[in-house]
């Protein structure tokens, strides 16, 4: 059975550089075929990216998360134009937009959104998109500006009906660990309805810990547990469940096994 995870913080989950190649080691060992590695800052990116060089099977995405609206360097579209030259860079993001920890202001956020889709489009990469309570405003704004290559509501966090309109769009539906938690109604009807084909799977790590690993620090090793879940929900074996989101994943990022 192979896992993609198709986010992982590497460079939240540990500082040291030869701590991050031993997680991407051991996820692989854990069946995690391959990890995308997602920027956090550009000051970062290039810092992890160097880490992990000699991690063959670690993909990178490169953006600006709504995090840093606030300061996103005045070279920021310079340094993503760097970033999506070199090898294994395969999405922009995480972009989007945070209403529920205010970053910025929603204008400000929603500007470096937009110009990240222009971006996405302009090198013809997919989008990992970051929602949380802004959800109206997201699908409005890849109504009209998602790029050919499509693009991820990642870590899900809204019900079916939500997930009904983004699938619409032919939007992918990323779930992380907190589908596996008991009181997550809406994600466990979104996750056992919705077309397996357009679903994938990710860690989230170090956040989103799958509550078989409660009280631990989140790490893709651990990604087995939220499959194994959803598969329970939908009732089908593991392994296919698996090999669906493989695929799917191998299809978003336009990658080869
Ligand atoms: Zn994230």
């Amino acid at each position: 059975m192979k896992l993609f995870d198709t986010h992982a913080h590497i460079g939240l989950i540990n500082e040291d550089p030869i701590e991050q190649l031993i997680i991407t080691k051991e996820a692989k060992q854990a069946g995690i075929a391959h990890i995308v590695s997602i920027c956090n800052n550009l000051q970062d990116f290039f810092q992890v990216y160097n880490n992990l060089s000699t991690a063959k099977h670690v993909y990178h995405s490169i953006g600006v998360s709504p995090s840093e609206v606030l300061h996103p360097g005045h070279d920021w579209e310079l340094k993503i134009e760097e970033g999506v030259s070199l090898d294994r860079v395969i999405a922009i993001g995480e972009t989007g937009l945070d209403y529920y920890r205010k970053f910025g202001d929603k204008n400000s956020q929603i500007e470096l959104f937009i110009r990240q889709l222009e971006l996405a489009e302009h090198f013809n990469l997919p989008v990992i998109i970051h929602n949380r309570e802004a959800g109206r405003d997201v699908l409005d704004i890849l109504k009209t500006k998602l790029s050919p290559r499509g693009g991820v509501l990642h870590c899900y966090s809204e019900n079916w009906q939500f997930a009904q309109e983004a699938l619409s769009l032919n939007l992918y539906i990323s779930f992380a660990g907190n589908v596996t938690y008991r009181n997550a109604r809406n994600l466990h009807e979104t996750a056992k309805n919705m077309p397996l084909d357009r679903m994938l799977i990710e860690s989230e790590s170090p956040f989103m810990v799958p509550s078989a690993y409660r009280g631990k620090r989140n790490k893709p090793s651990y990604l087995g547990a939220t499959a194994q879940f959803i598969a329970e929900l939908r009732d089908i074996p593991v392994e296919e469940l698996s090999e669906a989101l493989y695929q799917n994943s191998l299809a978003f990022f336009g990658v080869e096994d």
